[in-house]
């Protein structure tokens, strides 16, 4: 019995100073997990009374309050928030430029001569150099042809878009 209580009188104070410990422990994490929350909520939103809500919310519940915060913080940060408004901007751009056929407004490529679907003339090729040209242009920028006479109207589909592989024009 006695053994005991020595026993037990020589490892009170150690046990008192490994509560002491893990206290002082349980406090920092505490302030830190508060310090955390504090710069989370501050790349997620820029409203203060979300800011002030989500700190008070970890700091008045220590440790219970961080799940909370993870749960109910904005999924974004602003800077994600801000790249995914900048990709969305330009995905809208390249639509926006995407070129249609004037006639059926189907899709076309930019140096397209004849609408696919419709067979419309968009442009001509050069009587002199056959580079692909405007329909309104009176001389060709490439060459320097110029078509005083107005413009010819000859349809498209005397020129071959695309000459066929291996065969050389004459
Ligand atoms: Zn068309
Ligand atoms: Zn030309």
């Amino acid at each position: 019995m006695e053994a005991i209580q020595e026993f037990l009188a020589n490892i009170l104070p150690l046990v008192r100073l490994g509560a002491i410990f893990l206290g002082a422990y349980a406090v920092l994490l505490w302030a830190a997990s508060v310090l955390w929350t504090y710069r989370d909520i501050r790349r997620r939103t820029e409203d203060v009374s979300v800011q002030v809500l989500a700190v008070s919310l970890v700091l008045l519940l220590p440790f219970l309050g961080i799940p909370l915060h993870l749960i109910l913080r904005p999924p974004q940060t602003l800077a994600e928030k801000y790249e995914r408004a900048l990709e969305e901007e330009f995905l809208r751009r390249d639509l926006e430029e995407q070129f249609v056929c004037p006639e059926c407004q189907r899709p076309i490529e930019s140096d397209f001569i004849l609408c696919p679907h419709c067979h419309t003339q968009l442009r001509r090729r050069c009587d002199s150099c056959h580079k692909v040209i405007d329909l309104t242009w009176r001389i060709c920028p490439y060459c320097g042809h110029s078509y005083t006479g107005g413009v010819p109207t000859v349809r498209a589909e005397a020129y071959p878009a695309v000459p066929p592989v291996g065969v050389s024009r004459q």
